[in-house]
């Protein structure tokens, strides 16, 4: 097994011309302490999880000590912000150390905080130890539900100061993936009017990571077709587990489709389908219910910026309305009857599945609970036993008579399919997690750790890793937010 000193690095990145990007080494941070890290990620690049304890994995990790063979570099690339053209930004405090070998198509490696790069703007090129927790748990978390994601080794903190709204600590999160391209690295391309650049981009994605494109009679509109198909894919699971970006601007969408820079991201709690979990996010551009149009949306800018590869205006929207709906609408669907614990797709489900949706407006039911509990519930039971058998659910409702009167109708639907209780549930708790990332929980890590105890960064990492398990060492990360955290909110400010 490698050891950090043997990780076998091939940077294909950086093998692309130096348009791409600025080659420059992280800044170093003093006196870096090791805040968690996931054995799950270190066993993506095969490292072995003993070499976390070494002091010499904070170093690493911290940007203080450059591992043999990786070549660090920041990439450059435009976007989108909230609908506006924002021109250039790129890795303002990202360094890309290079790529791990694996079976595939390897896995780069990123340290995201490690100090001002030639894209760092105005700003200071650090991250704080708020958000740094917050994207490495989140980032894990979505691993475990089956979310495609970027992922995260480890956070590394030090005590240098950092200014935010107040004043914060440093820190770093070293963040896995098998590319860090994004739909802004074309438009950078396009805006410039530099069709080389943005063909070899296009080239290198295509190569490394979608070569049954180029059988198509033009690759860059299989390409475009190929994101558009895995963005409605991931948005679809989004909406079904309930989490919400935040900052869906076109510099943060993954061009492979991955759930990319975590911010002020959020899970729903009382659903509400209009909820914003970004408190800078003034008009709700990124609400919970706008999540699968801002993705057409993104994806629009995407085809813009290819079509000098792919053709005319209408080829673009006819690729993109050929791929996107369609799959988020399917993948939707499948997601919800899976929820439900349907089996079969039915006439009705999409009039069912939208009335379940007004069930939980109306009553703020919490999300992840109703479903989870859901599915503890028998398909048939008697009426007598009805108020006690149902409780788990009726004890969310505020209005009992309408979720009786939904839970006939699910009781109906259910009972046109006869499938066994006990194997309904079972498939039901396998896609209903039980645990996820709700901004309490995260809160309450931070606060832990921001204190010296990492240990509930710890705990809450471990029971995220089984988002769908039963676990009643941590039922405590079951429950909806607490009185105190009523006020939280998160901002873009990391
Ligand atoms: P974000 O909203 O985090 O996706 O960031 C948008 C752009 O701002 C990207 O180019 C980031 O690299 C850059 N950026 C955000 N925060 C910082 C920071 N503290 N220092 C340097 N660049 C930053
Ligand atoms: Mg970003």
């Amino acid at each position: 097994m490698p050891t950090l000193e043997t990780l076998p690095f091939d940077n294909a990145f950086a093998r692309l011309p130096e348009a791409f990007y600025t080659r420059l080494p992280p800044a170093p941070l003093p006196d870096p302490y090791l805040v968690a890290a996931s054995p799950a990620a270190a066993a993506l690049i095969g490292l072995d999880a003993a070499e976390i304890a070494r002091p010499e994995f904070a170093q690493a990790f911290a940007g203080n000590r450059l591992l043999p063979g990786s070549e660090p570099l920041a990439a450059v690339y435009s976007g989108h912000q909230f609908g506006v053209w924002a021109g250039q930004l790129g890795d303002g405090r990202a360094h890309l150390l290079g790529e791990v070998a694996a079976a595939g198509s390897g896995w780069e490696i990123q340290l995201k905080g490690a100090g001002q790069t030639p894209y760092s703007r105005f700003a200071d090129g650090r991250a704080v130890l708020r958000s740094s927790i917050r994207e490495f748990l989140c980032s894990e978390a979505m691993a475990a539900l089956g979310i495609p994601t970027t992922r995260a080794l480890c956070v590394v903190g030090s005590n240098a100061p950092v200014r935010r709204e107040m004043m914060e600590t440093a820190a770093v999160v070293t963040r896995l993936a098998p590319s860090f391209i994004r739909f802004g690295s074309f438009e950078h391309w396009a805006s410039r009017n530099r069709p080389d650049e943005l063909r070899q981009l296009a080239d290198y994605v295509i190569d490394r990571f979608r070569p049954a494109c180029r059988d198509a009679a033009n690759p860059y509109a299989a390409l475009l077709a190929d994101v558009a198909r895995r963005t409605a894919a991931l948005i679809a699971r989004w909406q079904a587990v309930g989490f919400m970006h935040g900052v869906m601007n076109t510099d943060n969408m993954s061009i492979l489709g991955l759930t990319l820079d975590y911010g002020p991201f959020g899970f729903m709690d009382a659903f509400d389908a209009g909820h914003i979990c970004n408190h800078s996010d003034d008009h709700g551009r990124y609400s919970y219910r706008s999540q699968p149009q801002i993705g057409h949306w993104n994806l629009y800018a995407l085809g813009h910026a290819l079509a000098a590869l792919i053709g005319e205006p209408e080829d673009i929207q006819a690729i993109l309305e050929e791929s996107y709906a369609p799959t988020f609408e399917a993948d939707f669907m499948d997601l919800l009857r899976a929820k439900l614990g349907l089996a079969r797709a039915l006439p009705g489900d999409e009039d069912f599945v939208a009335d379940t949706f007004d069930l939980l407006q109306r009553q703020h039911l919490d999300f992840t609970q109703f479903f989870r509990r859901l599915g503890s519930l028998p398909a048939a039971v008697d009426e007598a036993l009805r108020p006690a058998v149902d409780a788990p659910l009726r004890d969310l409702a505020i209005d009992r008579d309408a979720l009786d009167a939904w839970l006939a109708v699910w009781r109906a639907r259910l009972g046109a399919e006869g499938r066994p209780d006990a194997e309904r549930q079972a498939a039901m708790q396998s896609v209903n997690p039980k645990y996820v990332l709700r901004n309490w929980i995260a809160e309450a890590a931070i606060r832990a750790a921001r204190g010296g105890n990492f240990s509930e960064v710890e705990a809450v990492l471990a029971c995220l890793s089984q988002p769908f398990a039963e676990q009643p060492a941590f039922e405590r990360f079951a429950a909806p937010p607490p009185d105190w955290a009523a006020g939280l909110a998160v901002s873009c400010s990391s």
